[in-house]
């Protein structure tokens, strides 16, 4: 029913519990919940899920759930992505805690589980981010083996298949592409191509606790030295345990100029529902980049609230988002978008 019916139902005598009634299902969410970007999201959450559905914490599944994207060598998150443009994969990875505490690593080279040094780094360090050989050592002090430095073969493939151009060019919605694969390898579009680079994810537990993590190699191709939005608290992901949160994908560098999962997350402070406030975010990209550059970048944001409700919204058509809140119900939604 939409407020204007109502309006009208009222006028005629129907009875205002109507609209009562209208707004509690409007605000019921779904608590456990975790959600998190793009298809490969769907394996991710189930790990999740394990921890959520016994009545673990937020944080322990949202580690837990992105560690199975970075461990697929069949993928474009961890050491099987694709490499910067010296041929060198290098990670970046946050997470952020219901009591505000964050752990961020940047610029990390040969291990395999960014997301869980950066939970150390929050946990036994004074600090929010370490980069580069910095956070490799403490990663290897930590007990983190450390991994060949050698490329996937598919990474192999379509670096060598790069060089010849050596141009850097990001693909919108897709990170690998025109690499004959096997048909069963996940996130393998149709035609062959990948389409994701970064896993983002945010889950409120059984207790009502919101946390949510990052991990990814960054745009393919990129400058060494590079870093992206995913590591970056605010941009990539933010916490509020009061409101909700928001993790991001896309085109890093105009993320971090809006302070974009920031920005989602205080425009659900602001009253807007997680699909509006993520909407807000993606037009105020357009606004400050202009909508005829946004063509050639794609940018999504999802978030949940405390509720429990979830949404999403990216530029431009492409962008999909995995959701969990049951044994049975975990699905991807293909998230609405605002260029057509
Ligand atoms: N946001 C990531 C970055 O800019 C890339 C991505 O999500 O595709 O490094």
């Amino acid at each position: 029913m939409h407020r204007r019916q109502f309006i009208q139902w009222s006028a005629l005598g129907i009875p205002a519990i109507s609209w009562k009634g209208f707004n509690k299902q409007q605000v019921a969410g779904n608590k456990p919940l975790v959600i998190s970007t793009w298809d490969a999201g769907i394996a991710a959450n189930s790990a999740a899920w394990k921890v959520l559905r016994s009545g673990g914490r937020a944080l322990d599944a949202v580690e837990k759930g992105v560690m199975v994207t970075e461990a697929s060598q069949n993928c474009c998150v961890g050491l099987g992505a694709n490499p910067d443009r010296d041929g060198y994969v290098t990670l970046d990875a946050c997470i952020m805690d219901e009591h505000a505490n964050c752990g961020s690593v940047a610029f990390l080279e040969r291990i395999k589980h960014p997301i869980s040094v950066a939970r150390r780094v929050m946990e036994k360090t004074p600090h929010v981010m370490l980069v580069g050989s910095g956070a490799q050592q403490f990663a290897i002090a930590e007990g983190f083996p450390l991994e060949s430095g050698k490329l996937s073969e598919e990474a192999e493939k379509t670096y060598r298949n790069w060089l010849k151009k050596s141009e850097y060019k990001p693909v919108i919605n897709i990170e690998r592409s025109g690499i004959p694969m096997a048909s069963t390898v996940p996130n393998r579009l149709p035609n062959g191509e990948w389409n994701h680079d970064t896993i983002g994810m945010i889950a409120l537990d059984a207790q009502g606790n919101l946390s949510g993590s990052c991990t990814t190699s960054g745009m393919g191709f990129k400058m060494r030295g590079r870093l992206g939005d995913s590591p970056i608290i605010g941009a990539g992901l933010f916490v509020d345990n009061e409101i909700g949160a928001a993790t991001a994908t896309g085109q890093g560098e105009d993320i971090i100029r809006i302070c974009g999962s920031h920005l989602v997350v205080e425009n659900m402070r602001n009253g807007m529902n997680p699909e509006n406030a993520c909407k807000a975010a993606v037009e105020r990209i357009v606004s400050v980049k202009g909508a005829a550059k946004c063509k050639e970048i794609q940018i999504g944001f999802i978030a949940i609230n405390k509720q429990g409700q979830y949404g999403g919204y990216c530029l431009q058509k492409g962008f999909n988002f995995a959701v969990c809140y049951a044994d049975d119900q975990n699905f991807l939604v293909d998230g609405k978008f605002i260029l057509s």
